[in-house]
């Protein structure tokens, strides 16, 4: 308890000591009213000395003194120390006889006090600072009531001079603030004139004090411009309007110079209600104001960047992952306003998607450096971006790495090309199916994990003539429809490319290789063997295929390609339209195959093929009418070669137009040396007729030759009339305008539709030779001799009855009534110069 007393005593005496020194009275030059107070009070209560004594941490110090010697005392000495103490008046009459101030040095020495009356000074706030005492050298009998009134009366007059003082000292320091303040400060009056204008106020109108005294304020703060300044001519005008008190408004003032200027100004009263009035505190803003602009242009400036830029950026709070600023690229990309994506998230925004761009984020927030990350957009409409976005984290005012800068471009055009060049690199642009480059690849993998796989190697049979006949542009229009329709059969297990102009693979894979790859080859035989229709144009296009497996027909790509290229060649001498499956057997055949076609082609650049000729004898005359004319080669290994083997590898193998050409050249020569009635024939392959050309090259060679067009006949086959009709029908139709005479050989070996009849009118019926053999023992043979006389006598046709070897086949077919005969029974075909030799004779025989 008393411990706590003594603290609360001890922090009383520092709030007191505080007070006190806050009134900065302390050593203070002596002060003429404090000094008039101490004389009265001497005077007044007949005293020798008086004082105004403060009480200080450790002493007593004197503001006023009269007739004291010392100017301050220690504390533990002082009388007033008591007074303070107690805070209340002290009266000692005699202080030697005092218990208290007995050994007191004051009063044991000098000044040898031993009257003492002391009043407490107390200041507003309560503190008890000193007191205004009186002393004297001579002890009294008494002090009354009437004088110690006095005396505190006169303590209440120097209560009042501290106060005073204080507030004096106040009022200088605001003074000299005011005055030295940057601010200009002007006070007007109730009417609005200016009664006070500090330094600062003349530097930011111009105006000295004594100019500016009694302007009115409008002169310098105007409110010439509507809405502004009003305020302050409000507030003079109702005089402080409270509410427009301690607030900053921004208006404009006016230099001397005449010269507006932006200002902050705040309003605050000054004076009483009888005499006041408002005083402004003015700033000139103009720098603040400029650098203001200048902040508001660079963000304009930004903003104007950010928004045209030509990339999509946004910003986003790396702890919201909330959207802060939309650019409006961004806008276009994503095709929403930035308005209604601020202050969402993704995952808000995209509920599809927006895992994933958030999973980006925290990557890039994770690893604090710049990251690239691409991914597909898809828009409300339903279209797919491709965005690649660089994330890069940027310091923001509350914390490091607040913000999450994302900078996308729209990069769907550039996937688009590279997908598109990727296609290219992999895809046949015309049928879109796999092309030559990626098949091997697919096979080389295949070969790599020493898979079983089937290989079709396709080779289109009539693709050629079309593209001669109609143009590249319908060709094209065919190879799509036959791509489209080769495609249908890929799947996982099949692939199907195009590899050459008219070529095409399929590679077959998967369980029941062989089963599978019969299936799949019958499916494409029925599939290519369909009449393709392009602009009103019907395409007969066959396919020779060829097929091998692997590992059974080759270990490597080049060994399969080769031996699938075997098997297909097989396919398409056959002629058939069957797929040929290559074994070993094909492969020596195929090498044969390769060497005679060698020979071949160097014999018909050599023109060492010859020509033989075969007569045709008249029924009705028993003479000879014609020759027809036979292929012949000796291959200088081989020995003679038939001509069916010959011609049909002439014709796969590009040589039969050349060869055709030279063969009809050498029997138009020969017969042209014949007697005027003796007629040539002449076989044609209906591959002759795919070269477009075929016409004009036999009308050159008749015209070389000299050899009357009417002397010619020409034997062509069924097979050429199924699979050309038109055209052949065509270039046929031109020859025959032209004299020549035209037979159709082999009749009744091949489709024998009896339809082209209709469309054609030919010279000549050639009966094939096997019917003849088989005519004597099988009754179809002879019912179909008998048919085709009887059909060529209604066409008025003639009948050639070829193969003829027996008289009994000669009188039976002369019975039936074959306009012709032709066979071993007259003769074999004879070579040209035994021919001329015959004739020549012939001749010479008939002159004699
Ligand atoms: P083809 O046009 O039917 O020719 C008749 C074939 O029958 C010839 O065979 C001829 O020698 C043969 N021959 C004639 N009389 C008899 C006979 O009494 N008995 C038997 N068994 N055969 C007889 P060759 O010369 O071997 O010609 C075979 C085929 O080769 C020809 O059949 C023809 O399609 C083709 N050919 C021959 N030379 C040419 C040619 O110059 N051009 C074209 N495009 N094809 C030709
Ligand atoms: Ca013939
Ligand atoms: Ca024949």
């Amino acid at each position: 308890m008393e411990t706590f007393q003594n603290l609360a005593s001890l922090n009383e005496e520092s709030v007191r000591l505080a007070a006190l020194a806050d009134l900065a009275i302390l050593d203070s030059d002596a002060e003429r009213e404090f000094d008039a107070v101490t004389k009265g009070a001497a005077t007044l209560l007949g005293a020798a000395s008086a004082a105004v004594s403060l009480i200080d941490h450790d002493r007593q110090w004197f503001k006023a003194r009269h007739n004291v010697d010392f100017s301050e005392t220690t504390r533990d000495v002082a009388f007033c120390d008591q007074v303070v103490e107690r805070r209340e008046a002290l009266v000692v009459l005699d202080a030697s006889q005092d218990e208290t101030f007995r050994d007191n040095p004051l009063v044991t020495g000098k000044p040898h006090i031993r009257f003492y009356a002391g009043a407490p000074l107390y200041l507003k706030s309560g503190h008890c600072v000193g007191s205004l005492c009186v002393l004297d050298g001579q002890p009294r009998e008494s002090f009354d009531d009437e004088q110690l009134r006095m005396l505190q009366e006169l303590a209440s007059i120097v209560e009042e001079l501290i106060e005073a003082r204080k507030a004096r000292s106040a009022a200088s320091i605001a003074a000299e603030v005011v005055a030295s303040t940057p601010d200009a400060v002007i006070a007007t009056n109730r009417a609005g004139n200016i009664v006070y204008w500090n330094n600062a106020a003349q530097r930011v109108f111009g105006w000295s004090s004594e100019e500016a005294l009694g302007k009115f304020i409008e002169d310098v703060i105007p409110s010439s411009r509507p809405g502004r300044n009003e305020v302050l001519l409000n507030a003079i005008g109702t005089s402080r309007k409270v509410e427009l008190i301690g607030k900053f408004f921004e208006l404009e003032g006016r230099g001397k110079n005449g010269e507006s200027f932006p200002i902050e100004l705040s309003l605050a009263p000054w004076g009483d209600a009888a005499e006041g009035g408002l005083a402004s505190v003015v700033r000139d803003i103009s720098d603040r104001k400029t650098l203001e602009a200048d902040r508001d242009n660079s963000k304009k400036f930004l903003d104007a960047v950010v928004s045209n830029l030509p990339s999509m950026l946004f910003v986003k709070d790396t702890e919201s992952h909330r959207y802060l600023l939309v650019n409006r690229k961004a806008e276009d990309i994503i095709g929403r306003s930035a308005e209604s994506m601020i202050g969402k998230d993704d995952h808000q925004l995209f509920p599809t998607r927006g895992a994933a761009f958030k999973r980006n984020d925290t990557l890039a927030i994770a690893s604090g450096r710049p990251e690239q990350a691409e991914s597909v957009f898809e828009r409300d409409d339903g279209t797919l971006v491709n965005i690649r976005t660089t994330r890069v984290l940027v310091d923001g005012p509350d914390r490091p790495h607040q913000y999450l800068l994302g900078l996308s471009e729209d990069v769907t055009e550039i996937r688009q090309a590279e997908e598109e060049r990727w296609k290219l690199a992999r895809f046949d642009t015309l049928t879109g199916l796999l092309n030559r480059t990626s098949f091997l690849e697919h096979i080389e993998t295949l070969i790599e994990d020493e898979a079983s796989f089937a290989v079709l190697d396709i080779n289109l049979d009539r693709f050629k003539s079309v593209n001669d006949q109609f143009g590249h542009v319908i060709g094209d229009e065919v190879l799509k429809i036959l791509g489209g329709r080769i495609g249908t059969l890929a799947d996982d297990d099949n692939q199907v490319a195009r590899v050459g102009g008219d070529e095409f693979v399929c590679l077959v894979t998967g369980d029941n290789l062989r089963e599978r790859t019969l299936r799949f080859v019958a499916q494409l035989t029925e599939i290519v063997r369909e009449p393709i229709m392009v602009e009103g144009i019907t395409a007969h296009i066959g396919a020779a295929i060829g097929v091998v497996f692997h590992p059974e027909d080759g270990a490597d790509v080049e060994t399969l390609r080769q031996h699938a290229d075997v098997a297909m060649h097989r396919s398409k001498s056959d002629g058939r339209g069957e797929p040929c499956f290559f074994d070993d057997q094909l492969d020596v055949a195929e090498r044969d195959r390769r060497r005679l076609e060698t020979n071949l082609r160097s014999a018909v650049a050599e023109g060492s093929i010859k020509v033989v000729f075969q007569p045709i004898v008249e029924v009705s005359s028993g003479e000879v009418t014609s020759f027809e004319a036979l292929a012949r080669w000796t291959d200088p290994n081989l020995g003679p070669v038939a001509p069916d083997v010959f011609i049909a590898l002439a014709e796969n193998c590009g040589l039969i137009d050349t060869l055709g050409e030279q063969i009809l050249r050498r029997a138009c020569e020969e017969a042209r040396n014949w007697p005027e009635h003796m007629h040539v024939a002449v076989n044609l392959s209906p591959r002759q007729f795919a070269s477009g050309t075929l016409v004009e090259t036999i009308l050159g060679v008749l015209d070389d030759t000299g050899l009357a067009p009417g002397r010619l006949h020409l034997e062509v086959t069924e097979n050429l009339v199924i699979h050309n009709a038109e055209e052949a029908f065509a270039q046929l139709t031109q020859l025959k305008q032209t004299g020549i005479k035209i037979a159709i050989d082999d009749f009744g070996v091949g489709y024998s539709s009896l339809g082209y009849f209709q469309t054609f009118h030919f010279d000549k019926v050639k009966i094939d030779k096997s019917f003849i053999a088989d005519m004597e023992d099988a009754i179809a043979a002879k019912a179909i001799v008998t048919a085709v006389v009887g059909l060529a006598e209604k066409l008025s046709m003639e009948v050639v009855a070829e193969g003829v070897e027996t008289i009994a086949q000669q009188d039976l077919l002369r019975q039936l009534g074959a306009s012709h005969l032709q066979g071993y029974l007259y003769s074999t075909p004879l070579p040209g110069d035994e021919l001329a030799r015959y004739f020549t004779q012939h001749e010479a025989d008939a002159a004699e």
